[in-house]
């Protein structure tokens, strides 16, 4: 069954000439407009700040693509009591126009469109391909979720005779949106329009590396006519301003994108009831993975090879739903592990803006460093079966494969966030299901195989919110592949799926006797 009728917006076809002219044309326009400043919105008025960062271009950090204002805490406390000031009347809006707006905000991020994936690939080092199907992803979250609350809207009738049942949906209140900077439009986008068109007033408080992108968020919201108050911009540290509104007693939902450790951390400092807090609030924590594929004795290895490249060193492995371990089955390993380093060492590592690049930057010098340490671990615990090398000037990590890893090494347990991949050997699909299971996450998973049992028993016991078969284990659609994963990968239902809008609402009960 499907829930609702939905048609993605299309993906910029390159192989025009006109859409590559338009591209370049595009990061051309953005490059004479690097440097800026970009303030918090706060009750509709861009509003100064004491402190500024700045945003560099991960592919050449000499360039500051753009200068955050970062909030401070009582800037964020004069947004809150803003965003409190406007909830009475939003909640009030016909969801016909609240859902308006979102509609506009999709049609203006179309024809914003090779525009935005521009300030991706120069703020996150995002090649211009996977920006540009990130632009896709964030117009579809506004029209999905819109058409979703138009459906939600109906509520449910359950009368009977004598008695009117109404099940109804109302929204919580205050939403704070906390965002990662892997996919700076898409997510942020995302949740906060969730957030917004369930009647919520929301704060986004984006991921410092990509406030810029977040910026650009807000213009497009200001312009679809979002009033003020009902959305502000709050970029500032996680620690102080995005703690601060964590913990804040008018927060009723708090969705969250992001790692492990700063998802469980908001999921306990949520839970205390604070003095003067009148309800508890409600978390969706969407955190990472250590996300595997197997790779079976029927495997078609072309595919298998392809799809582990590609969902491995795809913006450089810094997607959640990254591929970071392969587990290959005995009788095909070695051939397996020849073709896929020979087809690793064919990918271009560069400046995300380039064409050819396949493999872009990570995202800043402490995920550089983190992920040097991890090779370093690695080289302790497996074989070294490639190291590419990678320009000096940007924060690059050529790919790294190591084979013959241990289930338990640390490099096959933790999420690295980079082009590192972990090759385990086992002796049977049992052995390799198991292997697959045994971290604390359960994200995405591949499976390669041409085996009608094995494809079964994958689909029953491979622990992971989405799965894949015999095709990459990236790249999510709205409404076709609602996306999210459960142990401690995360809390809530998934982002583009017909459940998310439910955890923005609060549902309520209307009996009438007649
Ligand atoms: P992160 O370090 O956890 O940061 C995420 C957000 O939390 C940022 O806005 C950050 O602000 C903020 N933050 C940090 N400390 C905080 C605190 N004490 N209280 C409140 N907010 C705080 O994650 P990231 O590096 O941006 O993103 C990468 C991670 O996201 C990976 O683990 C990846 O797997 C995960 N991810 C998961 C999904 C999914 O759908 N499951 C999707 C994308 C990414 P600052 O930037 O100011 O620190």
């Amino acid at each position: 069954k499907t829930a609702v009728k939905f048609v993605g917006a299309a993906d910029t076809d390159y192989a025009e000439e006109e859409s590559r002219k338009e591209s370049q044309q595009a990061l051309q326009t953005v490059r004479q407009q690097l440097g800026k400043t970009y303030l918090p919105l706060i009750n509709g008025e861009y509003v100064n700040t004491q402190e500024m960062i700045n945003s560099v271009n991960p592919s050449n950090y000499t360039e500051v693509v753009g200068k955050i204002g970062l909030s401070s805490v009582e800037q964020a406390e004069q947004a809150m009591q803003a965003a409190k000031a406007a909830f009475p009347s939003w909640r009030k809006t016909p969801v016909q126009q609240r859902a308006g707006i979102l509609y506009k905000a999709a049609d203006l991020m179309e024809q914003r469109r090779a525009e935005l994936a521009a300030w991706i690939v120069l703020e996150v080092g995002k090649t211009v391909r996977e920006a540009d199907a990130e632009v896709s992803e964030a117009i579809d979250f506004c029209r999905y979720y819109a058409m979703e609350m138009e459906r939600l809207e109906q509520g449910y009738n359950y009368d009977v005779a004598g008695e009117t049942n109404r099940y109804i949906y109302q929204p919580r209140g205050i939403a704070v949106v906390i965002s990662p900077w892997n996919f700076p439009l898409a997510i942020a986008t995302g949740m906060t329009v969730a957030a917004l068109v369930a009647g919520n007033c929301t704060l986004l408080k984006p991921a410092e590396t990509s406030s810029v992108i977040a910026a650009k968020l807000t213009e497009v919201l200001v312009d679809a006519g979002i009033p003020k108050g009902v959305f502000q911009y709050v970029p500032g540290k996680g620690s102080q301003v995005g703690a601060y509104l964590v913990n804040h007693i008018d927060t009723h939902v708090i969705a969250f994108t992001g790692s492990q450790e700063v998802g469980c951390r908001i999921y306990a400092e949520a839970a205390n009831l604070k003095p003067g807090q009148k309800h508890m609030k409600r978390v969706i924590a969407e955190m990472g993975g250590k996300n595997a594929i197997i790779v079976d004795e029927s495997a078609d290895l072309d595919q298998a090879v392809m799809g582990v490249v590609q969902s491995a060193f795809g913006y450089s492995g810094q997607k959640c739903s990254a591929c970071s371990r392969v587990i290959v089955h005995t009788a095909i390993y070695d051939s397996f592990v020849r073709r896929f380093t020979e087809a690793t060492k064919s990918l271009n590592i560069g400046a995300a803006e380039l064409p050819g690049t396949k493999v872009g930057p990570v995202i800043d010098a402490n995920a550089r460093d983190r992920i040097r340490e991890y090779i370093e671990k690695g080289k302790a615990e497996a074989k070294v079966a490639l190291e590419m090398p990678a320009p000096e000037n940007g924060y690059f990590i050529g790919p790294v494969i190591f084979t013959d890893v241990s289930p338990n090494a640390v490099i096959a347990q933790q999420e690295i966030f980079g082009p590192v991949v972990a090759v385990i050997k086992a002796n049977n699909f049992q052995e390799a299901l198991s292997i697959a299971n045994s971290t604390n996450y359960a994200l995405t998973g591949g499976l390669y195989s041409r085996t009608p049992s094995h494809i079964q028993k994958a689909q029953e016991d491979f622990e992971v919110g989405n799965l894949y078969i015999n095709r990459t284990i990236t790249g999510a659609i709205v409404a076709r592949q609602p996306f999210g994963g459960f142990k401690l990968s995360g809390v809530g239902s998934k982002a583009g799926g017909p459940d998310y809008l439910l955890q923005f609402l609060e549902p309520r009960t209307i009996t009438e006797n007649i």
